[in-house]
Parts: C-alpha cells; structure tokens; sequence
C-alpha cells in the first residue's frame, strides 16, 4: 500500500469536529467589528521579504530566524507573512489609503512562522487583527482595546483574560533610553547570558523580556523607560489610563513589556490568560505611528492589535464555553427506489428554495430502509421525510422524528410546506 503523505509539521487540518467551534470565533469576531465600524481588508499571503526586514527589523526573532522566505522563480526574495499590520501598510500605501485619511480596518487570516510546534504554538496560524490609521489620539487606542474587551464578553472570556499596557514613548525618547541601558547592562555582562549579550547592542529592549531569573534579578536597578517620557508620551499614556478607567476595563502596568516587533512606538498591550500554559498571550498590539512613513508612505499614526485565533478556540475548548454546537442538518430526505430518488432530488432542491435557511441533506446512494434510517440518525436530522413509491403517486411524503417524540404521519405537500415552516 502507498504511504500517508502527512501534513507539514506545525501545519494543521481543521476537522469538520472542529470547525464548527470556529465558526463561533470568527461569527463572534465578525459581529465585533462591525458593532465598530470596521471595514475588512484581504492581503496576499506572499510579500517582498524586504516587505518584513523593513518594518518588522532586521534583529527580530521573526526576520533572523522564523520566517519561511525563499526565492520565486525570478530569483525575487518572497516570504510567506508572518505578520498582518506590515501587509496592511504596504497595501495602505499602495492604494492611496491612509495620506490624510482615517481608516478603521480589520483582517483575518493565515500567517506562518518557523517555530518550535507546541500547545498554542504553530508554523501556520491564523490571526485576527485591527488597523487604526490616521488617528494620534489616544482615544484611538482606547477602542481598539474596548473591542477586545467587547469580543472576551460576547465569547464569555472576560474573567479569563487581562490586561497588560505600557508605553515605549517615542523614537528619540527610546533612543536615549536605549543608550543607558546598555550602559547599564554594559555594568552586568558577567550575568548576561548568551542571547542577552547578543541583544544587549542589536535590541537591549528585548533583554527586558527575559525569561532567565538571573538576567531578571539585575534588571531591577536598571534604569526604567517610564523616567525617559517627554511629556507628550506621558500625557497620550494617562489619557489612556483614564479612557481605559471610565470604561470599566481593569488594566495593569507593566513597565517590562516591550513586544518582540520594532515598529511600535508610545502604546503597547497584550491580553494573556492563564488557561493556556506557556502560550499566554492571547492578543498583542500597539501603536505604531512610524511604520507607514518607513515602508515609504507620508507620516501616519496608527494603532492596531492582532489576536491568535488558535489561541483563542484553545481557550474557548478548555474553558468549556461554547455548548450546543449546532448539527449541520435540520431535515434528512430518503427515498425508496430509483424514480423516488429522482423525484426526491427535484424535490429537496424546491424545498430549499422555498425555505431559505433550513438545511437539507439527501439520501444519496439509496439501499433499503434500514440503511438509509441509519445515515438519517447519523446526520443529526430530527425530521426524516420518506418517499417511497406510493408517496410519489399520491405526491405525498411520510414524516418521522428521530429525536422527539411525535408519531409519523403521511401528508400531503402543502402540509409538508407548513411543518417546514415551523422548524
Ligand atoms: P509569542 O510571545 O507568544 O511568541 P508574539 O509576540 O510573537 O507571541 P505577535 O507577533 O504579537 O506575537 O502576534 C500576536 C498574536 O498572534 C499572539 O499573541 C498569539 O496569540 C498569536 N501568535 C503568534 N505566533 C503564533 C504562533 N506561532 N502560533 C499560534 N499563534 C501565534
Ligand atoms: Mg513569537
């Protein structure tokens, strides 16, 4: 016997058992933007690859070591996306979307990195993200973050998820940041470890991020971003604070998130979750005023977050909050011999234009009575409609319900018509 061709390692199938708790997400997600406005934006799945040196950096997990890059035919260097925002931009500029203009724009789709595969991690994941443009004020980031909050309690999450905000400040502010803590860091290279001597020159923001106890214990001292604020950063942030306060939504300040993509500049935010092991974080965003600029458009604010879809149907599975995953059929059709399987098609294909909405699965490949009642049963159909032969002639059908305790009944087609309209 010839050999499984397995999938690629990362890369998942979704199964029909599956897909149905999806469809709550992306339902819940749709229903969510559009309660704000939103209007959808597609990309292509393949970009420049200097598409993401460019935006993402050069000295990013994501460009030095994760991305699927290769080159096309032409020799052109094309990487499979790893991330929505910087295919936004680039469409953004490209189509004469953002100079001068306010857009609110949603995405949805698969993105690809070369990870180590685990719970919640994957090669082929699919993200939902939002792009704000136009738009400095922090009034802007308080709704992006106000629609997370709004899809965790239309999906019942709410107590599952928090909230984390911080604030990079701007690029100059950053910059003299950075050079002092290096100069710290400089102080300690003797606990550094590998990667974090690494980063300390290339992205010393990132040792913040650590995750080795040592590196953590002398960051303690090390100078705080917070002290190296212009008073514009400072402001935009507590405007937030308050926006965020007045709404409701409980937040913590976390002065050591700094996100793993260069781009971001004043806000940056994850919502993480405790229900999925070392796969917290669930949503992350910011802002990112200097990206359209940088991928060659005119100067732009922006804000935006992208959520893990996995992460979230994750969640939505080991929290147990989606019962009552719908069957996909509502009435299944048998039909005795072969002039009633004809007229059977004829008439499941009139019964579903005249009931818009009512799903209506066909007994395909005939057999007897017993057998066709079976894939009844196992399509999840309550009602079974029968056509036998003596059904045909009298253009009449027999009723059964298979999970309700009614008796069957021969009726005419006008009644059938009605009891449809009933389900
Ligand atoms: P992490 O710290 O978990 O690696 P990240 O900082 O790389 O996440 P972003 O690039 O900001 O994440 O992407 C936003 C969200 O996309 C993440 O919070 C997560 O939910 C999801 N995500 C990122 N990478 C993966 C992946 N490899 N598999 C599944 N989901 C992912
Ligand atoms: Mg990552």
């Amino acid at each position: 016997m010839a050999k499984f061709i397995q999938a690629i390692r990362g890369m998942n199938d979704t199964l029909p058992d599956q897909t149905p708790l999806w469809q709550v997400a992306e339902q819940a997600i749709r229903e969510t933007v559009a309660a704000y406005g939103y209007s959808e934006i597609r990309t292509p799945i393949l970009e420049s690859t200097d598409l993401f040196k460019r935006s993402i950096g050069e000295v990013t997990d994501i460009v030095e070591k994760e991305m699927y890059t290769f080159d096309d035919r032409n020799g052109d260097s094309l990487s499979l996306r790893p991330e929505g925002t910087a295919c936004v931009v680039r469409a953004g500029n490209q189509h004469g979307l953002l100079y001068n203009q306010e857009q609110r724009l949603w995405y949805m789709g698969p993105m690809f990195r070369h990870e180590r595969p685990q719970k919640g991690r994957y090669r082929q994941f699919n993200q939902f993200g939002v792009e704000v443009y136009g738009i400095s004020d922090a009034h802007a980031d308080a709704e992006v973050l106000l629609m997370s909050a709004h899809l965790w309690q239309k999906l019942g999450m709410s107590e599952h998820v928090r909230l984390e905000i911080n604030t990079l400040g701007d690029n100059d502010e950053r910059a003299s940041y950075r050079d002092a803590l290096i100069a710290y860091l400089e102080q300690h290279k003797d606990v550094l470890d590998e990667e974090s001597s690494r980063r300390m020159y290339t992205n010393p923001l990132r040792v913040l991020d650590t995750k080795n106890p040592q590196v953590q214990a002398i960051l303690g001292d090390a100078p705080k971003l917070s002290d190296y604020l212009g008073e514009d950063s400072k402001q935009h942030f507590s405007k937030l604070c308050e926006l965020l306060s007045l709404a409701g939504i409980q937040y913590q300040v976390n002065e050591r998130l700094v996100r793993g993509i260069d781009y971001y500049n004043r806000t940056v935010f994850e919502w993480v979750t405790d229900s999925l092991g070392a796969q917290g974080t669930v949503l992350a965003g910011g802002r990112y005023d200097g990206l359209v600029e940088q991928l060659g458009g005119k100067s732009t604010p922006a804000v935006g977050f992208a959520m893990g879809i996995e992460r979230l149907v994750l969640m939505l599975e080991s929290l147990a909050l989606v019962d009552n995953i719908p069957n996909m059929v509502d009435v299944y059709v048998c039909a005795l011999g072969d002039t009633a399987q004809q007229q059977a098609m004829l008439i499941s294909e009139k019964l579903r234009q005249q009931h818009a909405g009512l799903r209506i699965m066909k007994n395909n490949g005939g057999g007897n009575f017993k057998k066709q009642m079976k894939k009844a049963d196992q399509s999840g159909a309550n009602v079974v409609l029968i056509f036998g032969e003596d059904e045909i002639s009298n253009q009449q059908v027999t009723v059964k319900y298979l999970r309700e305790d009614k008796p069957q009944s021969t009726i005419s087609m006008v009644e059938l018509s009605s009891l449809l309209q009933e389900l």
